[in-house]
């Protein structure tokens, strides 16, 4: 007993502690939403109840499919798939289904050398050769290179917007002009919504196809907190594609349609992490519109602040401002034998989760911030004074600053040993769980 009491007390959750990991928008999970999730009415159902007797159920996927039409600005949502990188493939999937009911053989997807590694996974995954464009200086996508690579080859440009690096991507409409011009479509990595929910919506910048993620922007358990979501929103010519069945509203009631001849059939079990579509749900309920756009609002004034206390602290590689995130980097130390991966133990040692260390890969010793809307300016301006102490401590005692963290219940581990001949076996020669494998 005391042995997972103990293991329980070392855990490091949202609930407790600041998160400010970028890329992954960590965002608080609200209360209300177990509430909701736990009503007995949805709690109990059983997936292969007969639909008339699941009416509820079927009407709240609707409501929320509507909700994230709304957000995303597009036609259809499907919510079956289980993660974002689930989302990526089935949307590449329904472009793959569209150009070949065209008649189009279209086997390359061009994919930003900022993005998300799990947008040139899904597109390897899918049979597509990937084909990487590059960002310019300012670190946004080079136009020019893009240009060069469009061809009658490519099926999709996969981009998000705000980019990887936290930056708005200015000439997203003429991008969407050029891809469409070659035919091929616009898909958005929508796993962050945080810096434009309520603002501007990806299918007004020209994108077709977009996932979004329930476990990110609207406030579902992450990671191993709970099983993930990442619907999928697409424009209406992509709309027979969409897996099936889809949730329908026939004379009043709800349907679950599976004549769809030209579907790319079913992705995920049964329909979906229902539990996951009632907490999300929930949550934009809670919210309203305004209190989604008010979200986002935040959510970027709170990065833009943090960005503002890390000058001169570490490097910020691009101008400002920022949308949800900002990357910095820690190159700025590299002179006394420090890296970014020294500034993210320093943090472990004082109390923080680590920020996300070497992404995007096309900022040296990148160190991503993503504070979210929900901290407040104390827990911010802590984290930067931080921040500054490990930096500081890189200047004055870098060696103390390598063997950390030294307070925590493992040290620095072989990471290479870690992954190859993992000790997943409590030791109870040593009395203790602290002492590093
Ligand atoms: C998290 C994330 C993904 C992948 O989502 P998963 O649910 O982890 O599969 C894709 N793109 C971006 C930008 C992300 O932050």
């Amino acid at each position: 007993m005391r042995h997972y009491s103990r293991l329980a007390s070392l855990n490091y959750s949202i609930s407790e502690n600041f998160y400010p990991l970028g890329s992954c928008t960590m965002k608080y999970n609200p209360v209300a939403n177990e509430a909701a999730a736990q009503l007995p009415g949805f709690a109990y159902l059983h997936p292969y109840q007969d639909q008339a007797t699941a009416q509820g159920a079927l009407e709240l996927m609707h409501l929320l499919e509507a909700a994230l039409c709304t957000v995303a600005g597009v036609d259809r949502v499907t919510l079956q798939p289980a993660a974002g990188a689930h989302g990526e493939w089935t949307a590449l999937r329904m472009i793959q289904a569209y150009h070949q009911a065209r008649g189009e053989r279209r086997d390359q997807v061009l994919v930003p050398d900022s993005a998300h590694g799990t947008n040139p996974a899904s597109a390897a995954l899918c049979g597509f050769q990937v084909v990487e464009v590059r960002s310019g200086a300012d670190g946004r996508i080079s136009v020019a290179d893009l240009e060069s690579k469009l061809n009658q080859r490519v099926a999709a440009l996969m981009l998000t917007n705000p980019n990887t690096l936290g930056l708005f991507e200015r000439e997203i409409l003429e991008v969407a002009e050029m891809v469409h011009a070659t035919g091929a479509k616009l898909y958005y990595d929508g796993a962050n919504l945080n810096a434009l929910m309520g603002i501007c919506r990806p299918g007004d910048m020209g994108f077709d196809a977009v996932h979004m993620n329930l476990h990110k922007t609207f406030t579902t358990p992450h990671g191993g907190g709970g099983p993930g979501a990442g619907p999928v929103g697409v424009k209406s010519d992509l709309e027979p594609f969409l897996p099936k069945p889809t949730i329908e509203r026939r004379n009043g009631h709800f349907e679950l349609d599976e004549e769809r001849p030209h579907s790319i059939g079913r992705v995920r079990s049964f329909y979906g992490n229902f539990g996951m579509l009632v907490r999300a749900y929930t949550y934009i309920l809670a919210m309203g519109g305004d209190g989604l756009a008010q979200a986002s609002e935040d959510a970027v004034l709170a990065a833009n602040y943090l960005r503002s206390r890390l000058q001169g602290v570490l490097d910020l590689p691009h101008d400002g401002p920022c949308m949800h995130e900002f990357v910095a980097s820690a190159r700025n130390l590299a002179e006394h034998g420090v890296k970014a991966l020294d500034v993210a133990k320093g943090l472990l040692e004082r109390g923080y989760y680590a920020p996300t260390v070497y992404f995007p890969l096309i900022v040296p010793e990148a160190v991503m911030v993503e504070p979210t809307e929900t901290e407040s300016k104390a827990t911010l301006d802590a984290f930067a004074d931080t921040v500054k102490e490990v930096a500081d401590l890189a200047r004055t005692d870098p060696q103390r600053l390598h063997a950390e963290p030294v307070s925590l219940p493992v040290g620095r581990l072989d990471e290479v040993a870690a992954a190859r001949r993992p000790v997943l076996r409590w030791n109870a020669a040593s009395e203790s769980p602290t002492e590093a494998p």
